[in-house]
């Protein structure tokens, strides 16, 4: 714990000295910060700090920087999440020794990189996209301070990707409506409204970057399956893919029910090849409660 308080600290001072000049947001200075730690400035002091403890540091900074912002996008995954989506990813991709996953809407990294400091004994590529610059900047200057390769795109991510498909796509996926409505149309869930659904266009985009029989880790809302374009969802699902599971997540995670989301996990199966498995409905227990969390595990693998 001392080494994250350390590197909090002192990325901590450099945010306010950018915002207390007026040069930036403290987000801003949280980049300043780590530029500082990359370059082994002699302001910022290093001490021994495992993988894990430096992603901790930095993560409590950026979510000062995002308690500060007013940018409706500026969400970081909160580490729970990431935990049990590693469990998932470990669960279903048991019997391979090497994996590539992709996050198209990578924000920070931080869903990324919990899943990745948690995944046992495999040889893991790693690809992002995301649009905002400032946040895929603090994904890029964490992955090179974790020492974690990975290939990160800035564009939208609804756009052709440089990207052959992956075995895992895992996103914690943007909700609202998309802004380019030509290029919507070009979707098969597009929708029959006026504005498509970003996350909508984001499965369907996911689908596509996923190899057949690969599957999808998506953070969605909860009201996915009940809202006026649930039906074509449905439909579009049936077609490429199975729904495997359909996972509620503890409500002490969200700060409000409205953003509460739920966890589904797809595999891509359009050229319907795949043994059916029953469909996973299952509450994920809040993760300080030890032994629910150890049944709810159980029941995972059990399904599996
Ligand atoms: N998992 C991320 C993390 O841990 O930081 C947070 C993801 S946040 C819920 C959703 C992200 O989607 C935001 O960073 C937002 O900027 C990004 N986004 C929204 N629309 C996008 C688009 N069209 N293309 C790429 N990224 C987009």
């Amino acid at each position: 714990m001392k080494a994250v308080e350390h590197y909090f600290t002192q990325l901590n001072e450099a945010a306010e000295q950018i915002e207390n000049s007026g040069q930036g947001t403290y987000l801003e200075g949280v980049v300043f910060g780590l530029e500082r730690w990359l370059l082994n400035s002699v302001e910022f002091t290093p001490v021994d700090a495992s993988k894990e403890e430096k992603r901790r540091a930095i993560q409590l900074a950026i979510l000062k920087g995002m308690r500060k912002s007013s940018q409706p996008n500026h969400q970081m995954t909160p580490d729970a999440l990431g935990m049990i989506v590693a469990f998932l990813v470990n669960e279903l991709t048991q019997e391979k020794e090497a994996i590539r996953l992709f996050d198209p809407a990578i924000g920070t990294g931080n869903l990324m990189y919990t899943v990745a400091n948690y995944l046992q004994g495999k040889e893991v590529e790693m690809y992002g996209s995301e649009i905002d610059e400032l946040l895929l900047q603090l994904a890029s200057q964490t992955a090179e301070l974790l020492n974690q390769p990975i290939e990160l795109f800035l564009q939208d991510s609804l756009r052709p990707l440089l990207l052959d498909p992956v075995d895992v796509t895992l996103s914690d996926l943007p909700v609202g409506y998309y802004p380019d409505d030509d290029h919507a149309a070009t979707f098969e869930l597009r929708g029959a409204q006026e504005h498509a659904y970003s996350h909508h266009l984001f499965i369907e985009q996911a689908m596509n970057y996923t190899k057949e029989g690969g599957s999808l880790l998506l953070f969605v809302p909860t009201n996915l399956f009940s809202s006026p374009e649930a039906a074509t969802l449905h439909g579009y699902l049936s077609r490429q893919g199975q729904l495997e599971a359909v996972l509620q997540l503890p409500k002490e995670i969200f700060k409000t029910e409205a953003s509460a989301k739920a966890l589904i996990i797809i595999r891509k199966d359009s050229k319907k090849t795949l043994p059916k498995r029953d469909v996973l409905l299952a509450q994920v227990p809040s993760l300080s409660n030890k032994k629910s969390m150890e049944l709810f595990f159980e029941k995972v693998r059990q399904w599996k």
